[in-house]
């Protein structure tokens, strides 16, 4: 499990949000993932929302075909890191690739609420019968967290809310650019 969480909100600051927000000026999504080696914690991919290209090309699914590109071997030493609570079709992305964990920012109700997209959630309900996004957090597979309750779990709240803070701006910083100019794009769900 993670514990040092200063360096995970580093990473979301210094290298995914920059790259989000090259992916998000194309027309992108906002949803990004990144990788991090369990022993140093160093980061070993990142990937971004590149639906303008690829409908199913989501942060996460980015993320793991540059993970695949540099060939490495095995998925137990790795923390998969995602922006937001990865949708059906990433849940299984992880799940298929061999990943013992993921940890994500926003949990899907602020994917719905404040980031105006819906379908994680009603794909779940729809599809597979699952209300509120209330899938198996701890499985055979892996286990699943939510960043802040962590934080709050190891009472790093107070410590880290300036960086939490500045995380949740950016995101809504360019969600509010990609709720503008939505509207022209051809992405199927968007
Ligand atoms: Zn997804």
């Amino acid at each position: 499990m993670i514990t040092n969480f200063t360096i995970v909100l580093d990473y979301f600051l210094n290298n995914l949000i920059p790259e989000s927000k090259l992916a998000v000026n194309k027309g992108n999504k906002i949803f990004g993932a990144f990788i991090i080696r369990k022993t140093d914690m160093s980061l070993t991919s990142i990937g971004t929302n590149n639906e303008i290209e690829n409908p199913i090309f989501h942060g996460e699914i980015s993320a793991i075909l540059n993970f695949f590109n540099k060939n490495h071997k095995n998925l137990k030493d790795y923390y998969f890191i995602s922006s937001h609570q990865p949708c059906s079709l990433c849940l299984s992305a992880i799940t298929w690739s061999g990943f013992d964990n993921f940890y994500y920012f926003f949990p899907y109700n602020d994917t719905k609420l404040t980031f105006n997209i819906p379908h994680d959630l009603n794909i779940m309900t729809q599809i597979f019968n699952i209300d509120n996004g209330n899938y198996t957090k701890n499985n055979d597979y892996w286990t699943s967290y939510s960043i802040i309750e962590e934080i709050n779990n190891l009472k790093k709240y107070d410590e880290l809310s300036i960086k939490i803070d500045k995380i949740r701006k950016e995101y809504q910083d360019l969600s509010k650019y990609y709720q503008e100019s939505k509207y022209s794009n051809k992405i199927p769900l968007n």
